[in-house]
């Protein structure tokens, strides 16, 4: 099935939805998902995902890209270790998976990022 990139239109920007929110109206599988259902199970454990945030209309690179928080929730029960989040042509932030773990920000009720 066709994702909003490929329509060049979303739902939750018809619907000014902020960004990180309420994912669940658009149809589109985030990377992270379609990397997670792509592999078994012994691939994800202790893994390294890549992750690159491309914004539609300027095509630059998101600005403090990160995942929402039901990739979050996939990527620590498919056991991945770690992030790597692209940030411009040369630089990456590196997130270890068990911070998210550790400063559960889904108990503190922020949405977003
Ligand atoms: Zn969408
Ligand atoms: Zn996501």
């Amino acid at each position: 099935r066709k994702n909003c990139s490929d329509l060049n239109v979303c739902i939750r920007q018809k619907l000014q939805i902020p960004r990180g929110e309420r994912y669940e109206v658009c149809r589109s599988v985030h990377a992270e998902a379609n990397a997670i259902i792509s592999a078994p199970r012994d691939k994800m454990l202790g893994s390294q995902l890549y992750l690159v945030g491309i914004d539609m209309a300027t095509k630059d690179y998101v600005q403090s890209a990160n995942s929402c928080s039901m990739c979050k929730r996939m990527i620590i029960n498919a056991g991945i270790e770690r992030v790597y989040i692209r940030d411009t042509k040369d630089e990456y932030r590196v997130i270890e998976v068990q911070d998210w773990i550790d400063q559960d920000e889904s108990l503190e009720g922020v949405f977003g990022y």
